[in-house]
């Protein structure tokens, strides 16, 4: 299938959930998401810093970006401008350097952020555990930021077709999400996002509650990591 008939599809299936798609767009040329981009969409996101300014430069600027993979404080001030949301926060560092950079940026509105949870077992995967998101959003710290918007979880599951496994992880993100809604974001409405399921995986992330979908392969292709 082309494209287009990804994104169509995609637009098709979360219809009625309230589920919505990031394009992962990494390592895929802007042609493509030009493609995509002219199906209608407009929510991407890309893993590294360098290669999403290069992108956004060339792309058209009503894109919304999610930076989605492990961001490294000396770069914030590249994305702080422009970036849409940074859905791999995980740290409090990495929070209050965001906020830093937000405040030096004339920015419309705040970074949305979500905190990263580490849910699958592989170590190398990044992400906080849910006593330390809790302790950053209990911090001081925290509090006083006034250039950042949490707007909810992240996770990436272990890679697996353990469809048991699986389930078992997004729960546990769920779970992560509900008790942090409750116990520090009842009276905030912008805290409702639980960012998990990837092309193998979104259908039974949705099941459990996905509110956020990040597809690459399933709508460009596979990737070539050798260009
Ligand atoms: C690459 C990537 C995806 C998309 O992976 P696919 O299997 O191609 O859908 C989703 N989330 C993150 C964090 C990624 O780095």
């Amino acid at each position: 299938m082309s494209i287009r008939e990804n994104i169509l599809y995609f637009d098709e299936k979360l219809r009625g959930v309230t589920c919505r798609l990031v394009a992962v767009s990494k390592t895929h040329s802007v042609e493509k998401i030009q493609e995509a981009y002219d199906a209608g969409h407009r929510l991407f996101g890309e893993n590294k810093v360098q290669e999403l300014v290069e992108k956004r430069e060339l792309l058209p600027h009503d894109i919304a970006w999610h930076l989605i993979g492990h961001l490294q404080k000396n770069k914030v001030k590249y994305i702080a401008s422009f970036v849409d949301t940074i859905q791999s926060v995980d740290s409090l560092k990495l929070l209050v350097e965001i906020n830093k950079r937000a405040e030096q940026v004339s920015r419309t509105f705040p970074i949305n952020c979500m905190l990263q949870i580490s849910i699958a077992d592989e170590e190398t995967k990044y992400g906080m555990s849910y006593e330390e998101a809790v302790a950053l959003v209990q911090s001081e710290e925290y509090r006083n930021m006034k250039y950042i918007r949490l707007v909810g979880v992240m996770g990436i599951a272990t890679n697996t077709d353990d469809a048991g496994k699986l389930r078992q992880e997004f729960r546990y993100l769920r779970e992560c999400y509900q008790q942090l809604k409750e116990t520090y974001f009842f009276a905030n409405e912008d805290f409702a996002e639980i960012s998990m399921g990837m092309t193998s995986d979104w259908e039974l992330a949705i099941e459990e509650g996905s509110t956020m979908v990040r597809v690459g392969s399933g709508i460009f292709g596979n990737r070539n990591y050798n260009k």
